[in-house]
């Protein structure tokens, strides 16, 4: 049995984006990835999102599907003006409720034309319906008003308009407050490991497919351009905490691939570089040859870089680009300074590093997989790995 309204939590979500020009391939569907970040993070599972053409019968079909997995549904697109604008009746359907023209939306519509100078049209009354278990959320940069939907049952549904930038403040600014009031995503958690040093494979091999395959705690694998993400997912048992779950999902990853770690969450390069900088009072300056500048542009926001140059010289021996790493810090005033050198070997990558600091100097050679760009890339995620390793290493 459903639990009440006031008891149901809202976990899990499916989105729908309505849209012709969407199904046919004119526009891209920007508006479902971005509910879809939005509410993940707010501890919401999305269960699935489809893009659908504007065909009532579609439409509808899906809304009610929806409305028996899910505990929202969330949609975006379909509630213009036109005969093809159906967002509207396909869950007024779905509910079994008949659209009005609501008095206070209609009179708001004919404001913006009168405003225009333009006489309103029957056509535009559709955008002031409402039905009797819907309530208004207002569009203050379009003429399509959001509907938010309770049902019986406890669940919710949020119609939004299409055009991201109507879409966007309505969801912002409106439907997800009120959500976050009524208890989104409750129960849901999540943590986030980020590795470096070992392909999304390797990572889901030594996890195990057993485990990849366990839906409460999930632990997934996702690679990412700057690392391998390993995120741990969990829900409240009955018996266990969504926490507890997480802390031993936590450390069966930890036991297998903890060494490859370099940060959690969302953590990026240059803030988890600056993290140990600020622990050590220093600042960092940086000389690549061969990776064409993909180091400095992996590093770019980085607080306490003080230089980044670059060498025409594609080939630089060992001796060398140690020479260069305490040469650019010595010519910037920064205390640590690293020289990477990337050319080509075979189908991949020869990578050289070298630190040089107060409290020491390294050197690091490593094959980056791939040549080319994607070659360059890893070039410099070896070289924030090396030089993150060693900052970590020195006491202060
Ligand atoms: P309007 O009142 O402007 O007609 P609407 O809610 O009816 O709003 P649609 O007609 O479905 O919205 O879409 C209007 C425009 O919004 C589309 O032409 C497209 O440019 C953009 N759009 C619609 N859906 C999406 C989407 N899912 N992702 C990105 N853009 C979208
Ligand atoms: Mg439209």
């Amino acid at each position: 049995m459903d639990p009440s309204p006031a008891l149901r939590g809202l976990r899990t979500a499916e989105i729908l984006a309505v849209g012709a020009e969407l199904t046919v391939g004119d526009t891209r569907d920007t508006n479902s990835g971005e509910l879809a970040r939005s509410l993940t993070e707010a501890g919401v599972a999305i269960a699935r999102i489809d893009v659908l053409p504007d065909r009532l019968a579609v439409v509808a079909g899906t809304f009610r599907a929806a409305l028996r997995r899910a505990d929202l549904v969330v949609s975006t697109g379909g509630l213009g003006p036109t005969p093809d604008d159906l967002t509207r009746e396909a869950i007024a359907r779905v509910v079994g409720e008949a659209p009005e023209v609501d008095p206070a939306l209609e009179a708001w519509l004919r404001s913006l034309w009168a405003r225009r100078n333009l006489p309103f049209l029957e056509i535009n009354r559709k955008q002031a319906w409402l039905i009797p278990s819907a309530s208004p959320l207002p569009n203050p940069n379009g003429t399509a008003p959001g509907w938010w939907i309770d049902r019986p049952d406890g669940r919710a549904v949020v119609l939004l308009p299409g055009p991201p930038r109507e879409m966007r403040p309505m969801w912002f600014e409106q439907a997800l407050p009120r959500l976050l009031a009524r208890g989104l995503g409750r129960g849901l958690r999540s943590r986030t490991l980020r590795l470096t040093g070992i392909g999304e494979s390797q990572a889901a091999d030594l996890l195990g497919e057993a485990v990849l395959r366990r839906a409460n705690p999930e632990i997934a694998t996702y690679a990412r351009a700057d690392a391998v993400d390993v995120r741990i997912t969990a829900t409240a048992r009955r018996s266990r905490p969504a926490e507890a779950l997480l802390d031993e999902a936590e450390a069966y990853v930890l036991d297998r691939l903890g060494s490859y770690v370099w940060a959690r969450g969302s953590t990026t390069w240059p803030e988890a570089i600056q993290a140990e900088l600020d622990r050590l009072g220093w600042s960092i300056a940086i000389v690549e040859a061969g990776t064409d500048g993909s180091l400095g542009g992996l590093l770019a926001g980085l607080a306490g870089l003080r230089r980044v140059e670059r060498q025409a010289d594609r080939s630089r021996s060992a001796a060398a680009i140690e020479a260069d790493a305490r040469a650019v810090a010595e010519r910037s005033g920064a205390e640590v300074g690293l020289a990477v050198s990337a050319r080509p070997r075979g189908q991949d990558t020869a990578v050289s590093v070298a630190i040089a600091t107060p409290l020491g100097d390294r050197h690091e050679r490593r094959l980056g997989f791939l040549g080319g760009s994607a070659g360059r890339s890893r070039a410099a995620l070896i070289a924030a790995a090396a030089v993150l390793a060693a900052l970590r290493r020195f006491e202060r």
